[in-house]
C-alpha cells in the first residue's frame, strides 16, 4: 500500500481525475471467423517465434525461456555480472538490464484488440475471463504503462499510446490440445482487419483448453496434465505473405488454475479477473518492449539472459502488488522491470 499512495501523490491521481468520464464506452465484441482460406499457404508456422510466460515453480522454467530465446541474443559476459547477482528472482532482480542494441522496433502505440474464443457463460461474453477489456482499458490510462517510455524513448506525458482497440469473438471447433495451425485462420482474419506495429491481439482461450508448442504435445499450457504443463501464456509475431502482413499477437489460455493464478488474496477483483489481468499485463509490455523477440531483453546476466521485461518480475510474490490504475481501479498484477530503477516496480 506504500508504493501505490507514493505513486499516486507523484503522478497517477491528476490522470485518473481527468480520465473518469472515458469509462464505461466498451463496445460489444465483434463476430470473426476462426476459418480463413489460404491462410496457411500464405504463411510459414515455423516462423512464428514464441515467447511463453512460464508456469510458477516450474523447475525447468528457465530452460525453456532460454530455449525460446532469440537467435541473435547473445551474453555479452559484462564484468562478473552474472556471478554477482543475488540468485534467482527473489525480491528485486539485480542487475535485470534491459537493451536492445539492435535498435529493433518497438510498439511506440498500438490499439490492444481482445479476441475471445468459444465463451461459454454467454455468446460472446468476455465476464467468463474476468472483463480482461476493463483491465485493458484501466491499464491504458494509467502511469504503470509510461514505465515502457523508457524503452520507447518516447516522452512521458499523460497521453492513452495502447487504447482498447476492437473486441472481437470466435467460435468454432478446437481440439483438446490446440496448436497455431488451429488458430492461424483467425490470425489471419484478424490481420486482414489491421496488422502492423499499430495493432495487437490477445486471443483468450475458454477454461479447460490446453495449447501446445509442439506437435508431441510436452511443452503446452495444459493444467490437466502436469506433466507437459509448461506455460501459462505467450506473445508471439509472424508474418502472412499477403494483404494480412505482420501480425503481433498474445494466447492467453485461462489463467485461474494452478501454477498461473495470482495469490495474495483477497485481491481487489477477484481472483479470476486479477489473474488473466496480471499475466495479460506481463505479456502485453512485452509485446511493447520486444514485440519481434529481438529487441529489450536481458544480454547482461547470464542468469536471466534471454529474459524479458515481465519474465524478471512474475517469479517471486514480492514483484506482485496492488496497483491503482485509472479510475481508482485496483488490481492485483506483477511488476516489471525498469532500468531506470534497477528493479521491478509499477513506476513510469
Ligand atoms: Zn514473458
Amino acid at each position: 500500500m506504500k508504493k501505490i499512495r507514493r505513486r499516486c501523490l507523484a503522478l497517477s491521481c491528476a490522470g485518473a481525475f481527468l480520465s473518469v468520464a472515458s469509462y464505461a464506452q466498451l463496445s460489444k465484441p465483434v463476430p470473426i471467423s476462426m476459418v480463413s482460406s489460404g491462410a496457411a499457404a500464405t504463411v510459414d508456422l515455423a516462423s512464428f517465434q514464441i515467447r511463453p510466460n512460464v508456469v510458477q515453480g516450474l523447475s525447468n522454467r528457465a530452460d525453456l525461456l532460454k530455449s525460446t530465446a532469440g537467435g541473435d541474443i547473445t551474453p555479452s559476459g559484462g564484468a562478473g555480472l552474472g556471478a554477482g547477482s543475488p540468485g534467482g528472482f527473489n525480491l528485486v532482480v539485480y542487475p535485470g538490464y534491459l537493451s536492445n542494441p539492435n535498435n529493433k522496433p518497438t510498439l511506440h502505440t498500438a490499439r490492444q484488440h481482445p479476441v475471445y474464443i468459444n465463451s461459454p457463460t454467454a455468446p460472446n461474453d468476455p465476464a467468463h475471463w474476468g472483463n480482461p477489456q476493463i483491465f485493458l482499458d484501466d491499464l491504458a490510462g494509467s502511469s504503470f504503462i509510461h514505465l515502457v517510455d523508457q524503452y520507447t524513448l518516447d516522452p512521458y506525458y499523460p497521453t492513452v499510446r495502447y487504447p482498447l482497440g476492437t473486441q472481437y469473438a470466435a467460435s468454432g471447433p478446437l481440439p483438446h490440445f490446440a496448436h497455431l495451425v488451429d488458430i492461424i485462420g483467425l490470425l489471419h482474419n484478424l490481420a486482414l482487419q489491421a496488422h502492423g506495429y499499430n495493432d495487437v491481439y490477445h486471443i483468450f482461450l475458454p477454461q479447460g483448453q490446453d495449447y501446445c508448442f509442439d506437435a508431441a504435445n510436452t511443452q503446452c499450457y495444459s493444467p490437466d496434465n502436469r506433466k507437459s504443463f509448461a506455460f501459462c501464456a505467450f506473445h508471439s509475431a509472424g508474418t502472412f505473405n499477403d494483404a494480412a502482413g505482420h501480425v503481433i499477437f498474445s494466447l492467453e489460455p485461462y489463467q485461474q488454475v494452478n501454477g498461473c493464478q495470482v495469490t495474495g488474496l483477497p485481491s481487489p477483483n477477484g481472483q479470476l479477473m486479477d489473474s488473466t489481468a496480471s499475466v495479460l499485463s506481463h505479456e502485453l509490455f512485452e509485446m511493447i518492449t520486444d514485440p519481434d523477440l529481438n529487441a529489450y531483453v536481458n544480454r547482461d546476466n547470464l542468469d536471466l539472459y534471454g529474459y524479458e521485461i515481465g519474465d524478471q518480475c512474475q517469479s517471486a510474490s514480492a514483484n506482485f502488488g496492488f496497483v491503482m490504475l485509472k479510475n481508482f481501479h485496483f488490481y492485483e498484477i506483477q511488476s516489471e522491470y525498469s532500468n531506470f530503477y534497477n528493479g521491478c516496480t509499477f513506476f513510469p
